[in-house]
């Protein structure tokens, strides 16, 4: 059982380390910003917030900071905001 333990954390950071192996679908977040909580998601390619900026702008400080905390798990950059 220990071995079998081990070969798998062994077989996780082997994973870890090939990111192409992952595509994010979809995901969501709270996002607890200097004045406001926001609720952050992103499905099949287009980000969403809840804040005023998103919802004027098509962007926000918010997905911009979610998309650099993600960069390792979109390899080819984080999509933009729709
Ligand atoms: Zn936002």
């Amino acid at each position: 059982m220990y071995s079998s333990h081990i070969s798998r954390v062994e077989k996780a950071r082997n994973y870890a380390e090939e990111r192409e192996r992952v595509t994010i679908n979809r995901l969501t977040a709270t996002f607890r910003g200097n004045n406001n909580t926001h609720e952050l998601g992103y499905d099949a390619g287009v980000w969403r917030c809840t804040c005023r900026s998103f919802s004027t702008q098509g962007s926000c400080s918010h997905a911009m900071a979610l998309q650099e905390m993600l960069e390792e798990v979109f390899p080819s950059g984080a999509p933009e905001p729709a």
